[in-house]
């Protein structure tokens, strides 16, 4: 794998590129952060992969890296950088605020069917061109189609796709994917054709869309595929006829009878009111060489125009392939296409950009996580995003995004400003942000008492503020309240959270994906052609959604955990909840955030955030949630057996402007789709908020 391999300065290497923020997913395998390429002031997603907790999976990633490396289109999130250190592997993709087309879905509950059409043309869009390039993605789900910031979609998680060796009609073997979206032959552990089996999986997902929840469901594995095999599923009565014969279509039981991606560009129900079919061919071709980008990056190296094309051709997927390509989208949205200039060559640690400055205790309180990442912290992040709340590091909203100023190309929102030379500025100077920024008195003063507020909460964290230049102080790194050891015996939490909602069945689920044994048990497992072994992979509603490479992950890094040691953590989680007093909460933060209603946003009928918030935490034990407050949110997860996170949210309350009431923001971190919300439903409901 060609990729820029520095060993122990890898993550050096990254700080001095990027500025690194919160989490906002992970996956099976990665963490991924929020982060800003210092160079072009983007903002990026970096996924992290620790090789070690991959393990059999390292391939998997390089197969990745490799099909994106290859792929290059409006609908498929782009590779940007490739980082490999001896321990982590980091990749650098581009940035999608608008989070997974799952959690728009379930917060919608469904979609009307023009705006699945908008949505499914931008899907047959991805896989035509995915399948032009020879490839099959075999995970197609709507948790791996994420929002830009324009409300377009764009593919992910190429981990298990394919190229088979003559072409994409050769026959595949391996049983991959997602349960629940898994086309009948793959189940059935027959070879197939890739393409076909992901038309089948985008009929599923035209299905979700349509109805927010899945055709073939079931908590157990052995049912739930029978009900794929067959293939019959019950159209509801709120799908018009033309959308229950396209479904019918690509939910074709006998792979050779279902609509090929090719009918899908101009099918009637993907044209009705469009006048053209849809369009697949990449507008971001590889190889084009854009002359306006190679000119700002020539001056910033000082280079001749001639050898940094040379340089950008050669796609190592390096620092000057990212910033090479984020120009280029830097440009296709009618930014100007400016680079600050290069930073200047010194030791890493000493002279990152990131610090530059600015005296090591005034870094921003920067603080390393445990994946060895300098963070920025989510209160300094949000500084550029305050204005536009909705747009938080991991609030992820279309709508919110759509049409606003990026504040990423707002230099009095960024506090690089202030790092960076006067020349800097002035370049920066000319976006068109920073003058609609500056016109606003009114957000100055709200500014200015956001500052005042942070400096009375943390002195030792101010950067030292250049003149004329607006910043904000940070907050304190606030102890949060929190109920983290309230761990429950592993009994507990083999009930999985749907079955609380319903109430009706306690399936255990077990440790490893459902009584499937060790990994490579499951792996051969789902191989295995005899339907009669599939039987054994029974997995838990938690895994309906999830890759069937990864029913069997999981086990690596469990602790164990001392019986004796949950009772004495619940009793003193009981005493964490009394003492939430509200006034307590005050004393964290001065209030909830005020926030415009956003799709993940639930609005309650009521105005008093503290009861609101109080009614949230009691009902959090009741559904075996931990949870760790900070303020007005809280960050929940749960545990399955022998302490493993099977799943992170957060839950915030906040204050509507309009309607005038209390919200309850919801994010999801991790965890099956379809299980948080389920969850996310239940506490809500039952908080009788
Ligand atoms: P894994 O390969 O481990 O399954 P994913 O690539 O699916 O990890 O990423 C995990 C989650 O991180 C996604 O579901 C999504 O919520 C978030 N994420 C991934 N890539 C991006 C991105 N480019 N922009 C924003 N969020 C992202």
């Amino acid at each position: 794998m060609p990729v820029e391999r520095t060993d122990a300065r890898g993550a050096d290497e990254l700080h001095k590129y990027y500025e690194v923020y919160e989490t906002i997913g992970s996956g099976g395998f990665a963490k991924v952060k929020l982060g800003r390429h210092i160079l072009t002031g983007e903002k990026v997603a970096i996924k992290i992969m620790d090789k070690k907790d991959l393990g059999d999976d390292l391939p998997r990633v390089k197969v990745e890296i490799e099909a994106m490396k290859n792929l290059s289109h409006q609908h498929v999130c782009r590779l940007y950088q490739v980082i490999e250190t001896s321990t982590k592997i980091y990749m650098v993709l581009e940035y999608c605020p608008g989070g997974e087309l799952f959690d728009y879905i379930i917060a919608k509950d469904r979609l009307s069917e023009e705006e699945t059409r908008m949505f499914f043309r931008q899907i047959v869009s991805a896989l035509a061109y995915v399948h032009s390039q020879g490839y099959a993605h075999r995970d197609l789900k709507p948790e791996n189609l994420l929002i830009d910031e324009d409300q377009n979609l764009k593919l992910i998680d190429f981990g298990l796709c394919a190229k088979p060796k003559g072409g994409l009609g050769y026959e595949l073997m391996t049983c991959c994917g997602s349960p629940a979206y898994a086309a009948p032959e793959l189940i059935q552990g027959k070879t197939y054709i890739g393409s076909e089996a992901d038309v089948w999986s985008m009929g599923v997902l035209l299905f979700a869309l349509l109805c927010g929840y899945l055709p073939f469901d079931d908590d157990n594995c052995m049912v739930l595929y029978r009900k794929i095999t067959r293939g019959k599923f019950d159209n509801p009565r709120w799908l018009s006829p033309g959308s229950v014969l396209l479904l019918n279509q690509m939910m074709q039981v006998e792979p050779k009878r279902r609509l090929t991606v090719r009918q899908l560009l101009d099918h009637p129900w993907v044209m009705k009111d469009y006048s053209s079919p849809v369009e697949w061919h990449s507008k971001q071709p590889l190889g084009h060489i854009d002359e306006d980008c190679i000119t700002e990056m020539a001056v910033n190296m000082k280079r001749s125009r001639e050898s940094t094309t040379q340089l950008v051709k050669e796609w190592r997927y390096d620092q000057t392939t990212v910033t090479y390509l984020l120009l280029l989208s830097k440009k296709q949205r009618g930014k100007p296409v400016r680079l600050r200039p290069e930073p200047p060559v010194c030791d890493a640690s000493s002279c990152s950009p990131l610090h530059q400055g600015l005296q090591p205790k005034q870094a921003l309180h920067f603080s390393e996580d445990e994946d060895g990442v300098v963070l920025g912290s989510m209160e300094f992040c949000s500084d550029y995003i305050d204005d536009y709340p909705w747009v938080s590091l991991s609030h992820r909203s279309p709508q919110g995004v759509r049409g606003q100023p990026d504040g990423a190309a707002n230099p009095n929102n960024n506090k690089n400003t202030r790092l960076a030379s006067p020349s800097v500025e002035k370049r920066w100077g000319h976006s068109p942000n920073l003058e609609r920024e500056r016109v606003t008195p009114h957000r100055r003063q709200e500014r200015r008492d956001r500052e005042q507020e942070r400096t009375s909460e943390n002195k030792e964290n101010i950067a030292v503020p250049e003149k004329d230049v607006e910043i904000f102080a940070l907050p304190p790194p606030r102890t949060p309240v929190t109920n983290k050891k309230n761990a429950r015996p592993a009994k507990n939490v083999l009930t999985t959270p749907t079955q609380n909602v319903s109430g009706t069945k306690t399936n255990a689920v077990t440790p490893k994906g459902g009584g499937s044994g060790s990994k490579e048990q499951s792996r051969k497992r789902a191989e295995n052609k005899d339907p009669g072994n599939i039987e054994i992979l029974t997995f838990s509603p938690e895994r309906r959604s999830r890759s069937l490479d990864m029913a069997g992950t999981g086990d690596s890094g469990q602790k164990k955990r001392g019986g004796k040691m949950f009772g004495s953590l619940e009793r003193g989680l009981d005493k964490v909840i009394t003492m939430l007093t509200p006034s307590k909460r005050r004393g964290l933060r001065d209030g909830p955030r005020k926030i415009k209603a956003q799709y993940n946003v639930t609005l309650t009928s009521q105005t008093n955030p503290d009861q609101v918030l109080n009614q949230i935490l009691s009902i959090l034990p009741e559904k075996h949630v931990d949870f760790t407050q900070k303020g007005y949110t809280l960050k929940c997860r749960t545990q399955g057996d022998f302490g493993k996170v099977t799943m992170a949210f957060e839950l915030e309350v906040c204050l509507l402007q309009r309607p005038e009431v209390v919200g309850v923001r919801r994010q999801r971190l991790k965890g099956d789709a379809w299980v948080y919300k389920h969850l996310v439903e239940d506490i809500l409901s039952t908080s009788s908020i």
